[in-house]
C-alpha cells in the first residue's frame, strides 16, 4: 500500500513537472520549437550575464514570456562575437518563433538578422541596436539622454577643470550614444575653455578591470591632477573609483555611472560615486517579452519612433531613463523596490 502510494506520488509529480515544461521552460539548451507546435518559443541571445543588470533582464523577460504561455531559450555568449553568432544559428535551426538579441557587437550581429530572416524569423534588438541590418524592432532607453544625464550631474559637481571620459565598449552602439550625449553637455564647456578633456578611452567589453587600468593611466599621465570623471556605467565607475581609492582621491572627484547596480547605489550614499542612471529594466524586459510574442504571432507592432541603424530606419520604442543622486535615491531606486533601503544603506549609519 505504502509502496504504491509513493509510486503514484512520483507519477503525479512527473506529470505536474512535464505540464510546467519541466527544466526546459526557460533555461539554456532546451529542445527548441520542435516539441509542442502551439507553444511559442523565443530565442534570447544575450551578449553577457556579467553585469548585475543582465540577470535581471533575463529573469523578468522569461517571467513575462512564461505568463503569456511562451517558452524562452536563453543563450549567453560571454562577450564573444563568434560564439553569439553560433548560438543564434543554433536557435534558428531549432526553429524558434522569434529571436531577441542583445548584441555584443553591433555590426557583427547583422549576420544573425540575415540568417534569421532567411528562415522567416523576426528579430528584436534588445537594449542595444544591431546596425547595418533589416532588424525588425528595437526596444531600449533613450541612450543619448543617459549620456546627457551623466555629464550634466558631473558638470554641476565640477563646473570647471580637467575631465576624464571612461567610455563603454567600442563595439556596443549604446557606448557611442552615451558618449554623444555626454559631449552634448561637455562640448560647449570645452569650447568656452571651462573644461579640458585630459583622457578619453573606450573600455574593452565594458570590463571594470579595463576601466581600472585606464583610470590608473589617466592619473599617472596627469600627476593625479584630475577634477572629474564621466564613466559610462556602474561597472566602469567601480574600476575608476578603485583607482581613485588607491590614490586617496575617492570621494573628492565626482564620478558618474549607470544601471543602478547595488554596489553603485551604496557608493552613492557613501559619497564616492556622484550619480547613476536608473533604467527601469522591468518595463524594458516585460514590454519586450510582450512584443516578442506578438512578433511570433505575426501581429502588427505599434511604435512611436524610428532609429537609423546605417541601413534602415528601425521601428523603435525608447523608454525614459532617470538620473539618480543621493538626493532622490530613496524616491526612485528604493521606492520602486529595485533595491531595498537596508541593502543600499548597509555600510552607512
Ligand atoms: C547597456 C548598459 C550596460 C552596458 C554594459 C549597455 O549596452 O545599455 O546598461 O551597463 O551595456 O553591459
Amino acid at each position: 500500500m505504502k509502496k504504491w502510494g509513493i509510486v503514484l506520488w512520483v507519477a503525479v509529480l512527473a506529470m505536474v513537472l512535464s505540464a510546467c515544461g519541466g527544466g526546459n521552460a526557460s533555461t539554456e539548451g532546451n529542445g527548441g520549437g520542435g516539441g509542442d507546435d502551439d507553444k511559442i518559443v523565443i530565442g534570447f541571445s544575450m551578449d553577457t550575464l556579467q553585469e548585475e543588470r543582465w540577470e535581471r533582464d533575463r529573469d523578468l523577460f522569461v517571467e513575462r514570456a512564461e505568463e503569456l504561455g511562451a517558452e524562452v531559450n536563453v543563450q549567453s555568449a560571454n562577450s564573444d562575437d563568434a560564439k553569439q553568432i553560433a548560438q543564434a544559428e543554433n536557435l534558428i535551426s531549432q526553429g524558434v518563433d522569434v529571436l531577441v538579441v542583445v548584441p555584443h557587437n553591433a555590426d557583427a550581429a547583422a549576420a544573425i538578422v540575415e540568417k534569421a530572416h532567411e528562415a522567416g524569423i523576426k528579430v528584436l534588438s534588445y537594449d542595444r541596436l544591431i546596425k547595418n541590418s533589416d532588424v525588425d524592432l528595437y526596444v531600449s532607453f533613450d541612450n543619448e539622454r543617459v549620456g546627457e544625464m551623466q555629464a550634466q550631474a558631473i558638470v554641476e559637481a565640477a563646473p570647471t577643470g580637467k575631465y576624464v571620459y571612461i567610455g563603454g565598449s567600442d563595439t556596443d552602439n549604446n557606448a557611442h550614444l552615451f558618449k554623444q550625449g555626454a559631449f552634448n553637455i561637455l562640448q560647449p564647456k570645452i569650447d568656452a575653455g571651462e573644461i579640458e578633456i585630459v583622457y578619453d578611452q573606450w573600455t574593452k567589453d565594458w570590463n571594470p578591470a579595463n576601466a581600472l587600468a585606464n583610470m590608473e593611466n589617466a592619473l599617472t599621465a596627469n600627476n593625479n591632477d584630475i577634477d572629474a570623471v564621466v564613466a559610462a556605467n556602474d561597472g566602469t565607475a567601480g574600476g575608476v573609483i578603485q583607482a581613485l581609492e588607491a590614490q586617496g582621491l575617492a570621494g573628492n572627484i565626482p564620478v558618474s555611472g549607470q544601471d543602478a547596480e547595488l554596489a553603485a547605489a551604496q557608493r552613492i550614499v557613501e559619497g564616492t560615486q556622484t550619480m547613476t542612471v536608473y533604467k527601469p529594466i522591468r518595463d524594458l524586459a516585460r514590454n519586450s517579452a510582450e512584443l516578442a510574442v506578438k512578433m511570433a504571432k505575426g501581429e502588427e507592432i505599434a511604435t512611436d519612433t524610428t532609429v537609423n541603424n546605417a541601413k534602415i530606419d528601425v521601428p523603435s520604442i525608447l523608454l525614459d531613463p532617470i538620473a539618480v543622486t543621493k538626493d532622490n535615491i530613496d524616491d526612485t531606486i528604493i521606492a520602486d523596490g529595485f533595491h531595498s533601503e537596508e541593502d543600499v544603506y548597509k555600510n552607512v549609519e
